[in-house]
């Protein structure tokens, strides 16, 4: 049996007043049945820790670099030094740095690879564009992103996160249907099942669009363990109410 996981991943929004007063109200609404993270920008990741500690929610980073320890890497932070604020998750590989920083599947399986080595549960982003979907590559572009990560983990892929996330649906207010979703959903599990039979206890969650109205009817599928969450994060009663749905 799979816990729900609802991951609310902020991206580039924050402020001092706005993280203290977002996570003191979700501390109030808490707990759930779900496993539940929030994954603030960079600067804000002590205050996360001092807000949270000892509260239901866990921490974690939108990225991490796939150095490890310490070294001359300007603009990268380490799982290691991640660890020292009390990370517990990473997301790895979101279609946003895939597009804007050019990562590619290498790179991002290098990154779970170092999140893993710490002890950090890498959260690994796969999805298609509108344009591979219109063109029938769903399956081909998400089992070739899964594919360089099964080939680079090895056993250990047993340990991760992976998050569905169509690009055509992030930030669009377009949400896969359910059917669609669990259809792919289905197949990544269908190849993480021929890599490892730890794979059984992988979840895999979905993110664009998620919203309360919606995240009840998607969570209820087979093979969806969850969600990640970008604008309806931002918000106390919606992330919450998300973090029910499960
Ligand atoms: P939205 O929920 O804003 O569509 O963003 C999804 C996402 O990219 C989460 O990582």
């Amino acid at each position: 049996m799979r816990k729900t996981l609802v991951v609310g991943n902020w991206k580039m929004h924050g402020g001092k007043a706005f993280v203290e007063s977002l996570l003191s109200d979700l501390k109030s609404l808490g707990p759930w049945s779900s496993d539940v993270v929030v994954c603030p920008p960079l600067p804000y990741l002590a205050q996360c820790e001092r807000l949270l500690s000892g509260s239901p929610i866990a921490w974690g980073s939108q990225d991490v670099s796939a150095h490890n320890g310490q070294g001359a890497y300007t603009g990268e932070v380490s799982a290691t030094l991640l660890k020292e604020f009390g990370a517990r998750y990473a997301i790895v590989g979101h279609s946003e740095r895939r597009t804007y920083h050019a990562e590619n599947d290498q790179l991002v399986a290098a990154k779970a690879k170092a999140a893993l080595a710490q002890d950090l549960i890498p959260i690994v982003c796969v999805g298609e564009t509108r344009a591979e979907r219109e063109a029938g590559h769903t399956e081909a572009v998400v089992q070739r992103q899964l594919g360089t990560l099964i080939r680079n983990l090895g056993a250990r892929i047993g340990e991760v996160v992976v998050a569905y996330e169509p690009v055509w649906a992030i930030g669009t207010g377009l949400t896969a249907t359910p059917e669609q979703a669990q259809e792919v959903h289905a197949r990544l599990r269908q190849q993480l099942l021929a890599a490892t039979p730890a794979a059984a206890q992988v979840r895999i969650l979905y993110g664009g669009s998620v919203k309360p109205e919606n995240a009840a009817q998607l969570f209820s599928q087979p093979d969806i363990d969850g969600g990640l969450i970008g604008g309806a994060a931002l918000k106390a009663a919606d992330f919450d109410a998300i973090c029910r749905a499960g």
